[in-house]
């Protein structure tokens, strides 16, 4: 008998290095495996007759295998296997390209089940790299019926985590459902074992629905619960009053190199306003890429340090923290105030003391207790999660203290307005929409294979121009078979081949932080004139003067990545360009293309963000691989009438039952979930 909290290795067929790839999606238990949702299904339903089958539709057949063969193509690359399969109707051809080992598993003889597009190849219907499995009882998983597809990494197919979770299902009667029972009755909602059961196998689409609402509300509902309490423990606590430095703000505000825009004025009003009470603040700062985030908090940390108390900064990366640390030194020192910073990362640790007015850092400032001065504000940038648990955490870092800092969330995730009020209760929330006036849009294009030196010649244009520019390759490996560039190689070919009287540099997420961070500087001081990168760049990173970026196999990312990506350009007063590169990866040339021309129109991340929604379903969004839902998903798959019952649900919950004394079920819940915050 398989136990959820069993360890996937249980599962026949389930080895160490395929558990090494499974635990990469953050899977580790039978319950993790059955918490891993498909974000759609293959409608393979009906069965159709060889002889009924007509090109481009998308069908399970099912028949005896009359032959199976494999041959090298010409050129000896492609391994080429054929097949014929006969069912009552007719014989059809099969081919698969590169799979050789499927001759070991599929004999003449066998029964099978294929599903895939019907293709016409030299005059004949041909299934061209269908799904296929052997038909032993009417276990079929893979080719019929409503067919799970799950996101997955490198390493692990569909039809792997299918099988497995398929397995680990026996488990599922074991799931206790923590939602309480009167509300699944209220709002009639499924029970979580069931919920569970068909949303991998459903019998129809409408199971399959009634399925996800039950789990989508659940979720809803446990994040309304969590703000709600976080609110409330957070209103009993106290903070430190930050009273308003009017005169020296005014000061550092008009030494700046620019205009505030009348929003980013608007943000700082309000966390000041908040800063002078002495409940903590809990606010969430959203802008666009570039639209000025970085000054607003400089603002709030100033007044911080002129009152005395220290403020925290942590940002995604090494990198970023640099960079902050050495652009708040700039302003701070341009606008003629003494103020003490220091930078803690891996690489660099400056010594702290009581007159340390900022820390700089990554996220890892907060990991282990410190001797900080009093820290009276903590600011997260640029994390793609919205705040309750980066809350729930400092609350936790805090816990033995008298008080607990203010808190502040930048970041440049695109959530209107009404949604974020609606979801995230224990929030307040300042938007930057508007960017700053020396702002050119960026012109994006997508390239083709024939127009790339065109490309490279606008480049090498725009260098001469002062310019310079940044190209982003997905991996740091050499390149694999569907095209994608390696940084290494792609660095060696720009510098020795194309662009031989320019200066190129290179930069990787295995560098020491050392040299990526003298790249950085190099590339600061136009030393370097084109940056050949891994996505390591994505976040923050400020070149001004940089006015190009080429995205090297384009179609590997969501658009919202894509997005930041270009943000990185165009940040001052240069006209910037985005060049779009797609890999060969042929299969989905059509799809790729369709969504990367999204971004020649589209020049805002909430548009986009709604756009890669809809084409590839939300857990790419983010890549964040996490079970479960994306925020996005919550709010794209719900009304506002169902946000709002969940939001009276917790809420009626917790009045009731402050203390969850008779959900204990939901109670660990919460005690797991604050439980994981604190290990993270
Ligand atoms: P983000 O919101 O993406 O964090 P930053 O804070 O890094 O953006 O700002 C992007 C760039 O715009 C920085 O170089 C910053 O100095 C500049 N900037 C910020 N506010 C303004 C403004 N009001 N006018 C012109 N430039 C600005
Ligand atoms: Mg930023």
């Amino acid at each position: 008998m398989i136990a959820l909290n069993d360890k996937i290795e249980v599962l026949p067929r389930l080895g160490k290095t395929t558990a090494k790839y499974l635990q990469k999606l953050g899977l580790v238990t039978i319950q993790d495996l059955l918490f891993y949702l498909p974000f759609r299904y293959e409608d393979f339903r009906q069965k159709t007759a060889i002889a009924n089958l007509e090109v481009g539709q998308e069908a399970n057949i099912q028949g005896e295998i009359s032959l199976i063969q494999n041959r090298r193509a010409r050129g000896r690359k492609l391994n080429i296997t054929e097949a014929l399969v006969t069912d009552e109707s007719e014989m059809i051809k099969i081919i698969w390209f590169n799979q050789p080992f499927i001759t070991k598993n599929i004999k003449v003889g066998d029964r099978v089940s294929l599903a895939g597009k019907v293709s016409e190849n030299q005059g004949q219907l041909t299934l061209i790299s269908p799904q296929y499995e052997k038909i032993y009882n009417n276990t079929l998983i893979h080719t019929f019926g409503l067919v799970p597809i799950y996101h997955l990494t490198n390493g692990i197919t569909q039809k792997q985590i299918r099988f497995f979770i398929k397995q680990a299902l026996s488990a599922s009667q074991e799931i206790q459902d923590w939602l309480p029972l009167e509300i699944r009755k209220r709002l009639n909602l499924l029970d979580l074992p069931s919920a569970i059961r068909k949303i991998h196998f459903p019998d129809n689409l409408e199971n399959a629905d009634v399925a996800r609402k039950r789990l989508l509300f659940a979720d809803l509902f446990f994040r309304q619960l969590k703000s709600q309490l976080t609110k409330r423990e957070l209103s009993l606590q106290t903070a430190h009053y930050i009273p308003f430095k009017e005169k020296e703000t005014a000061q550092f505000v008009s030494s700046l190199p620019f205009k505030l825009t009348n929003d980013q004025r608007k943000a700082a009003w309000e966390i000041i306003k908040n800063l002078e009470k002495e409940i903590p603040m809990s606010r969430l700062l959203e802008g666009d890429v570039g639209s000025g985030k970085t000054v607003v908090a400089a603002i709030a940390m100033l007044n911080v340090a002129l009152n005395k108390y220290t403020s925290l900064l942590m940002a995604p990366t090494e990198i970023l923290a640099q960079q902050h640390y050495a652009s708040l030194n700039k302003l701070f020192s341009r606008s003629g105030f003494n103020i003490k910073i220091a930078l803690l990362t891996g690489s660099q640790k400056d010594k702290i003391d009581k007159d340390t007015a900022i820390i700089v850092g990554t996220h890892a400032l907060i990991q282990k207790q410190n001797n900080y001065p009093e820290i009276a504000l903590t600011i997260v940038d640029e994390q793609h999660r919205f705040g309750v648990k980066q809350r729930q955490k400092i609350i936790d870092f805090n816990r033995n203290n008298k008080f607990i800092p203010h808190f502040l969330s930048m970041t440049a995730t695109p959530i209107p307005r009404s949604l974020a009020l609606a979801i995230y209760s224990d929030l307040d929330l300042s938007i930057i929409a508007e960017m700053p006036a020396n702002r050119k849009k960026n012109i994006t294009k997508l390239v083709k294979a024939e127009q790339r030196s065109e490309a490279y010649d606008f480049i090498a244009q725009e260098i001469k121009k002062g310019r310079q520019a940044f190209v982003i390759c997905p991996l740091i490996e050499e390149a694999d078979e569907l095209g994608v560039k390696s940084v290494k190689t792609e660095y060696k070919y720009l510098q020795t081949e194309i662009f031989p009287h320019f200066k190129v540099g290179l930069l990787h997420g295995k560098m020491k932080a050392k040299e990526k961070e003298k790249i950085m500087t190099d590339m600061l001081n136009r030393k370097i004139d084109i940056l050949v990168s891994t996505s390591v760049i994505e976040v923050g990173v400020d070149i001004q003067n940089a006015s190009v970026i080429v995205i090297e196999g384009a179609d590997r990312f969501g658009l919202a990545q894509l997005h930041q990506f270009r943000g990185r350009v165009g940040r001052a007063q240069h006209q910037s360009y985005c060049f779009l590169f797609p890999s060969l990866d042929s299969a989905n040339q059509t799809k790729a293309i369709t969504r990367l021309k999204m971004l020649e129109q589209y020049h805002d991340g909430f548009s986009l963000a709604k756009i890669d929604l809809k084409l590839r379903g939300a857990g790419d969004f983010y890549g964040d691989s996490q079970s479960g839902f994306t925020d996005l998903q919550i709010i794209s798959l719900f009304s506002a009438e169902t946000i709002k019952k969940s939001k009276e649900e917790a809420a009626s919950l917790i009045f009731s039952d402050p203390d969850l004394k008779k959900y204990p079920l939901l109670k660990e819940k919460l005690g797991a979930w604050e439980k994981n915050i604190h290990l993270e």
